[in-house]
């Protein structure tokens, strides 16, 4: 096996509603939000884990090709076959018997542009029995508007030559422009479906702009 090629795939992620995407506990403080956003501890500014977007990346493209892994297929799709897109892109979830090749995209964590203001957001909890609101709790939000640069570093192996991938607009592509084809699904999958904790309360929803391949327009997203 041997790396043919390695591309960086740059991006803007745009909020497009407040953002959450929780941090540890450790940060929790007096007077503080009962649920704070994640933030760097160096420069208490937030930021986009990488691996919260490589997460939500693989588990909307399971749902949209079908691919789960486990007996109740609630687990990450392991089965490593050599048409699965995602155990090839994402690596095959505890199988430790895959010829496919380690994970080909490596996701960075995304900073912010600008300082980034942050707001709390209040939810009542209602209780389901009784219709009631109870303790009123409060959520950390990445306020809309705020913008963060992505990067996702994308390998290629030679053993990828043969792979082939028809998009989500009915486009097929090989190789190489096969596994770029699938990160854009991924990408435009969470467009339409959102980042981090609420997203069916309105929080989350983001937009990604101003791709670049290596500096240059990226063909799989023009937008
Ligand atoms: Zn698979």
């Amino acid at each position: 096996m041997q790396r043919t090629a390695i591309y960086a795939i740059t991006f803007t992620a745009r909020c497009e509603s407040g953002l959450h995407i929780g941090g540890s506990q450790d940060e929790l403080a007096i007077g503080g939000s009962d649920s704070p956003v994640i933030k760097n501890p160096a420069t208490r500014q937030p930021y986009i884990p990488g691996s919260s977007l490589k997460g939500k990346m693989r588990g909307e493209l399971e749902k949209q090709l079908g691919r789960f892994g486990g007996r109740d297929n609630d687990r990450p799709c392991g089965c490593a076959k050599d048409e699965c897109p995602i155990c090839r892109i994402f690596g095959a979830h505890m199988n430790t018997r895959s010829n496919l090749g380690p994970s080909r995209i490596i996701v960075r964590d995304g900073r912010p542009l600008t300082g980034v203001r942050i707001e709390n957001k209040t939810e009542n909890v209602i209780n389901r029995q009784t219709g009631a609101a109870q303790h009123p709790r409060s959520n950390e939000r990445v306020v809309e508007g705020t913008e963060f640069k992505m990067q996702i570093v994308l390998q290629v192996f030679d053993l990828d030559g043969h792979f082939s991938y028809t998009d989500g607009n009915g486009g097929s592509h090989q190789g190489d422009e096969a596994l770029q084809a699938v990160v854009a699904d991924g990408l435009r999958l969470v467009q339409m479906t959102g980042l981090g904790g609420g997203t069916s309360r309105g929080s989350g929803a983001v937009s990604f702009h101003d791709f670049k391949l290596d500096g240059n327009p990226w063909k799989h997203w023009s937008a």
